[in-house]
């Protein structure tokens, strides 16, 4: 058989082979240990949730090796079957007048393991905006170490930067390896609209980047890999259990302390137990589920637990403050022949072998335009700091709908603004006691109207862009024909505007808020101890008091390690 006969061949079983490739890439490494969970056993700390905070506090718990450790997670191994597949309810100012789906990682890792992989830490103004509303410890000089202890940077040029980066930690971040062309141009076109090139995960946030994300070798890092893996066969303290869903808090009625939890599997949901914690209790079960079973286990507004009879341990305001970047792409560029990146089978076949074989060289190791993020000031944002209010991230779209292609692959770039600091509030609630019901979740996406004006904004920016030189002569045509009004998103159902019109970019959080005593709202302290409750945290994207202003994966790990030095300190450690 000559070359060209058995690459025909081989195109004839691309699906085939290109699945097996992708096993093996895939591949689980042999560190899995098939730990049992037995009714009535004892830890000292137990651990709810392995996503992207929870895997880290099961990680930084267990390096006490006179501590016991049980991580519970109700996915299974990563990876494999992922989804929570969440849907909200129907919105009358977003998502086409329909339900919005909102996937969250259900697998070892999280949202860690199916999310875009970028490492973006936020601004450095988030986190003394939390530290000015009481929350003492949280300051930006506070929490720079534990975003450091993590980071494993994999690029020298951004680690040399020793104030705020660091190398071998237990994650790896760095640029994908393969250089993507799209990407480089929308880059140049920022430049030439008078923003610089930065790395916004220092104190300069305006700016356009090249982002790192949380990959090695073209290979996500999900938290999974970065903190357990490397762990889990030889702690012996530390005992991690898939495929277990946390149904309830355990807390004595009388003192308010945690003693526990009630568990139901998720292959046999009737087969049920218990399990103790000596010391505490840590949900890390993300913006969705952890204030769920807050609420499943008494902690939760009187006024919606009362009537479900869940008997009430602390009427907090669990479930509010839901809040999250979403978006509305007006925007998208047309790519010419010249531009865009739709391969012959062939090509997908030969690129996703060099995926293989070396990474560099293969656009399946990269994001392709996502991999430039950039950072804006509309009108409305405070020019005397240095705090962008619209964040830009480039998806891309194949025309060709009636294939299936891997998103490095398309003719078409979407421009989604993101509004970084959105002043709307959705929240969640439950109607049932079934804790295998999903909750009530009201997004409410542009319900204040200062979110239309700065999306708004951040067209004009978008179509500014598309008339650069280095997109024009690259071959991208700006098309802005669908630009969505003011009436667009106050109906929320123009039919010019199609049903995705607006949606979700995943960064739901804040619905445990974290604040003192004296705020209202919150239902955690700066110690992340559940407010009027002994032995029981909640640590995750939940406790946000404000949603940061970029992608939230960073932060949470941060929090897991924050979390973890607190209870070390607590417990003497
Ligand atoms: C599609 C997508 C793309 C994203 N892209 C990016 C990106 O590029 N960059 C970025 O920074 N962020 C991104 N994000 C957001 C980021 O990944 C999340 O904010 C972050 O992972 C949330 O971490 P968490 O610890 O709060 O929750 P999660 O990581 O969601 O972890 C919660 C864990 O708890 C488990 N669990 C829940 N309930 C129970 C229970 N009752 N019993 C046992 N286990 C339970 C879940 O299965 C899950 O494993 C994205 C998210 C999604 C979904």
């Amino acid at each position: 058989m000559n070359s060209t006969s058995t690459c025909v061949a081989a195109v004839s079983y691309l699906p085939t082979i290109m699945t097996y490739i992708t096993s093996v890439i895939n591949q689980e490494p042999d560190t899995k240990q098939p730990a049992q969970l037995q009714d009535g056993e004892h830890f000292d700390f137990i651990v709810v949730g392995a996503g992207s905070a929870g895997c880290v506090v099961a990680n930084r718990l267990s390096e006490v090796a006179d501590w016991s450790v049980l991580l519970l997670e109700a996915g299974g191994e990563e990876p494999g079957r992922m989804d929570w597949a969440y849907k909200t309810q129907k919105q009358t100012t977003s998502c086409g007048g329909n339900e919005c789906y909102w996937p969250r990682g259900k697998v070892l890792g999280g949202s860690s393991s199916i999310n875009a992989m970028i490492y973006n830490r936020g601004n450095s103004h988030d986190y003394n905006h939390w530290a000015e509303k009481g929350n003492v410890g949280w300051s930006y000089e506070e929490v720079l170490p534990y975003f450091k202890k993590s980071e494993n940077n994999i690029d020298p040029d951004i680690a040399n930067n020793t104030k705020y980066h660091s190398v071998g930690g237990y994650l790896s971040v760095g640029r994908f390896p393969y250089e993507e062309r799209n990407a480089k141009t929308i880059y140049e076109a920022f430049k030439e609209i008078g923003y610089d090139g930065i790395d916004f995960n220092t104190e300069t946030h305006s700016g356009v980047m090249s982002v790192q994300a949380t990959q090695e070798n073209g290979e996500r890092r999900s938290t999974n890999r970065a903190f357990l893996e490397p762990i889990r066969n030889t702690r012996r303290n530390l005992k991690v259990v898939t495929g277990v869903r946390v149904t309830k808090v355990l807390i004595h009625a009388e003192n308010k302390t945690a003693y526990g939890v009630q568990y139901a599997f998720e292959g046999n949901r009737n087969a049920t137990g218990k399990v103790f914690a000596k010391k505490e209790v840590i949900i890390s079960a993300g913006t969705i589920n952890s204030p769920q079973l807050l609420m499943l286990s008494g902690i939760g507004p009187k006024e919606s637990l009362a009537p479900l009879g869940i008997p009430i341990i602390k009427d907090l305001k669990v479930g509010q403050n839901l809040q999250d970047h979403f978006t509305a792409p007006g925007v998208f560029f047309s790519l010419n022949e010249d531009a865009r990146v739709m391969p012959s089978n062939e090509d997908i076949l030969i690129d996703s072998l060099r995926y293989s074989f070396s990474r560099r060289d293969s656009p399946w190791a990269s994001i392709a335009a996502c991999k430039t993020v950039a950072k804006i000031n509309s009108r409305y944002a405070n020019k005397l700091i240095d705090n962008p209010d619209i964040q830009f991230i480039f998806t891309t779209k194949s025309s060709h709908d009636e294939m299936i292609m891997p998103f490095c692959y398309y003719d078409q770039i979407i421009v989604n603004p993101l509004i970084l600091r959105p002043k709307s509030r959705g929240y969640l609630t439950i109607n049932t006691t079934d804790p295998f019901s999903q909750p009530l979740i009201y997004p409410n996406y542009f319900k204040e109207p200062e979110d239309i004006d700065v999306i708004l904004e951040s067209y004009k920016v978008a179509v500014e862009l598309g008339k650069t030189k280095a997109l024009t002569d690259a071959g991208f045509k700006v098309n802005a024909s669908f630009l969505p009004r003011r009436e667009d998103f106050l109906s929320g159902t123009s039919p010019l505007w199609g049903p995705e019109a607006v949606y979700t970019l995943h960064h739901q959080s804040g619905t445990c808020k974290m604040g003192p005593k004296k705020d209202a709202a919150a239902i955690v302290d700066p110690q992340l101890k559940v407010h009027g409750v002994e032995g029981l945290r909640v640590a995750d994207a939940s406790i946000m008091p404000y949603i940061t202003s970029g992608n939230t994966n960073a932060p949470c790990i941060m929090i897991g390690e924050k979390v973890s030095d607190i209870i070390k300190q607590a417990w003497g450690q």
